[in-house]
Formats: structure tokens, C-alpha cells, sequence
């Protein structure tokens, strides 16, 4: 009898079979203006074992966010829910591509417990792509939703959403859930859709932002941009005229950093000038808050950034009062 060893099988899966065809693309040395904190205070190690105990998924880790050290210092991590692989494959994205598992009936639950134990007053969940599902998975976030409601009624809650393309009546399960904030990300210019982003639509994100202010205008919205992709100045002042038109509250503008040299190239680093200056162009467009730095992420200091923009809120109130 020959015995066959399938070695095959244990072979680590490559997280983007998607780009494995592509030519490298050179990583570009970092400005000195990008510099980050190493993960290794002990804030870190204990928000890492909150988040390996409950069996969660973080996109601090999936996606290798720059500010990891600092923010998982402070608890503050953003929950990747509904897996760690993606049905999508951006060109500037490192969380995995493939074919995800079955939704866990039971990751509501966790996320809450672990959103009470690490004593959050703000919280972000985010989830990978979920084209697989009737729903694109908008149930399991208003489950999420429900469960950190129940488990701790003071934290705010904001979501960081795929954009439910193609999916009739999703985004009005989420929204009746009732997250404090929404998040949707255009994450470029529309001129780079088909090489960055191509399997989303940017109008199609503009609109959903703009319908979930129509169906609960209570509820804050936010869009954010990776910038350093090749788009021009004139481009990104466009896309804020856009968000405005859908009445988006928040906008936050980052540096792209380039995962591996598969990805997307980094086409150029942007000066902090440049990022103060994008700032300070977007409040006089209307925004009632903007976050604009090299290290700018969607979730980076959302907390803060969500006293923020209660705050703004209600000056914008009294002067209209
Ligand atoms: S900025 Fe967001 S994704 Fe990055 S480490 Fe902080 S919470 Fe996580």
C-alpha cells in the first residue's frame, strides 16, 4: 500500500492570490515625517489578549495600521467583523481575498463582551467585504450593534461599512439599528476607481452616504481618502464638493502606505502642509469636522474626534436657534 502525504494542504494560504501575477512594484522609503510607535508597552499586550481570548478580529492587524502601538496602548482597537477574509481585492488593501467562511452566530456576543472589558466609551467596527451574502452581512452588523447596546448602553457606537453594492434594502437594516456614527469610505478620487478600488462604484458610495442622512438624519456621517495615490489637488476638492452634496459630516484624509510590492505603488508622499491645507479647505466647504495628517486613519482618535463632532454640532444648532 502507498501511503500519499498531502503536504499541499498545509501549505500557509498566499493572502492575495489576486495580485500574485502582478509585477513588484518598488516600496518607497518612508519621509521623516512618518514615524510611528512600536507595539510594545503593556497597554498593547493586554489589548491583545482581550482580543485573542474572545476570538476577534481586529483591521488594526489585518489591514498592518501604522498606529497599532499607540492606539492599542490606549484600548483602542477597531473589531474586523465577519471574518479576515474579503470578497473584494483593492489594489492598496492587506486584508486577505478568497472565499470567506460562514457567518459566527455567536461574534455579536464576544464583540460586546470584549467592548465591556477593555471600557470603551467609543467603539469602531468595521468588517471585511460580504458580496457572498443575500445581505452583504447587513444583518450581523445591526446584531453587533444591538449586542454592545445591551451589554454597555453608554458606549457610541460607529460603523466603518462596505458599501452593500447590489444589495436592495441592506443599508436600511444597518441604519435602523441606530449607530451613533456611519462611516463609508470613498477611500479615492474617482478617476482612480478602476486600478484602486474597481470593484465599487463612487457614485454609488456618495449615494449611500447621502440616503443615510435622509433615513436618520441623527445619525453622523463620515467618508475618508487615502491620498499619495496619483490624484491630482483639483481632483480631491471635487470629491469634498460630492461629500457635501450628501450632506457627510466628517471627512478624514490619510497618507497611503503601500502594504507590499504587490500593491498599489505609493505614487508620492504628501507634506503636512499639504494636509493642513486640505483641512483647512474642507471646513470652509461645510464639514463640520476634517482629519487631515500622514497618519490619519478612519478609526485614529475617533473617540476624541466623536466628542468632536457632537461639539460642532451643537454650536451649528445655537447659531441657527
Ligand atoms: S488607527 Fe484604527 S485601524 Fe489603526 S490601529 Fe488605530 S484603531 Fe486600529
Amino acid at each position: 500500500m502507498v501511503t500519499v502525504l498531502d503536504t499541499i494542504a498545509n501549505r500557509p494560504r498566499p493572502r492575495h492570490p489576486e495580485k500574485a501575477h502582478r509585477p513588484d512594484q518598488e516600496v518607497l522609503r518612508k519621509p521623516d515625517w512618518i514615524r510611528v510607535k512600536a507595539p510594545v508597552s503593556k497597554g498593547y499586550a493586554e489589548t491583545r489578549e482581550i482580543v485573542k481570548s474572545h476570538n476577534l478580529v481586529t483591521v488594526c492587524e489585518e489591514a498592518g495600521c501604522p498606529n497599532i502601538g499607540e492606539c492599542w496602548e490606549k484600548k483602542h482597537a477597531t473589531f474586523m467583523i465577519m471574518g479576515e477574509i474579503c470578497t473584494r481585492a483593492c489594489a492598496f488593501c492587506n486584508v486577505a481575498t478568497g472565499i470567506p467562511t460562514a457567518l459566527d452566530a455567536g461574534e455579536p456576543a464576544r464583540v460586546a463582551h470584549a467592548v465591556k472589558q477593555m471600557g470603551l466609551t467609543h467603539v469602531v467596527i468595521t468588517s471585511v467585504d460580504r458580496d457572498d451574502l443575500a445581505d452583504g452581512g447587513a444583518q450581523h452588523f445591526a446584531e453587533v450593534i444591538r449586542a454592545i447596546r445591551a451589554a454597555t448602553p453608554e458606549t457610541t457606537i460607529e460603523i466603518l461599512t462596505p458599501d452593500f453594492l447590489r444589495k436592495e434594502g441592506a443599508l436600511e437594516i444597518v441604519v435602523a439599528a441606530k449607530p451613533d456614527v456611519f462611516n463609508h469610505n470613498l477611500e479615492t478620487v474617482p478617476s482612480n476607481y478602476l486600478t484602486v478600488r474597481p470593484g465599487a462604484r463612487y457614485f454609488h458610495s456618495i449615494r449611500l452616504l447621502q440616503r443615510v442622512k435622509e433615513l436618520d438624519p441623527s445619525i453622523f456621517t463620515k467618508s475618508g481618502i487615502m491620498v499619495g495615490l496619483g490624484e491630482e489637488r483639483h481632483e480631491v476638492l471635487q470629491l469634498m464638493d460630492d461629500l457635501r452634496s450628501a450632506n457627510v459630516d466628517f471627512m478624514t484624509i490619510g497618507q497611503y502606505l503601500q502594504p507590499s510590492k504587490k500593491h498599489h505603488p505609493v505614487i508620492r508622499f504628501i507634506p503636512p502642509d499639504e494636509f493642513k491645507s486640505y483641512e483647512t479647505v474642507g471646513r470652509t466647504k461645510g464639514f463640520l469636522l476634517v482629519a487631515s495628517s500622514p497618519l490619519t486613519r478612519s478609526s485614529h482618535h475617533a473617540g476624541d474626534d466623536f466628542a468632536r463632532l457632537r461639539a460642532a454640532r451643537e454650536a451649528q444648532l445655537q447659531k441657527s436657534a
